[in-house]
């Protein structure tokens, strides 16, 4: 398991069931809350599932579920492969997509900002002492 450094200057998302370190803020290319999906360049401790039902094809591209490597939830969605040089329209915005590029939903993960731990989706604070209750939206 990767692990990022946890400290002021290093803001990242991280798995909201297990807390495992998923992607830095500094690979996120967008962010489309109304479709709920992050775009970013790349992700640590995800993985691609091994079933064929797991892959679908987008334009020319590749898709793959995407899973938490630790805990197995499934985070989004990773581009598994991809034609050179294609620009693919994803929600609203054409971007140039690479193998590794994954599309994560907010509502799955974590945020550190640098000094704690907020929901990625609501940015509401964490509270550590208790375990989370999933019941929220
Ligand atoms: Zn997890």
């Amino acid at each position: 398991m990767i692990e990022f450094a946890q400290t002021p200057d290093v803001h990242f998302f991280l798995c909201r069931q297990c807390r495992a370190h998923i992607a830095l803020t500094q690979d996120l290319v967008f962010m489309d809350m109304r479709m709920g999906a992050y775009f970013l360049r790349s992700a640590v401790n995800v993985h691609v599932g091994d079933d064929p039902m797991d892959y679908r094809t987008l334009g020319d591209c590749t898709i793959a579920d995407a899973y938490c490597h630790r805990c197995k939830m499934q985070l989004g969605w990773m581009f598994a492969g991809v034609p050179e040089f294609v620009q693919v329209g994803v929600l609203d915005f054409n971007i140039i997509v690479r193998v590794g590029n994954v599309l994560l939903y907010p509502c799955k993960l974590l945020y550190w900002d640098g000094s704690q731990i907020l929901y990625a989706y609501t940015h509401q604070p964490v509270e550590d002492s208790s375990r989370e209750s999933f019941s929220d939206g």
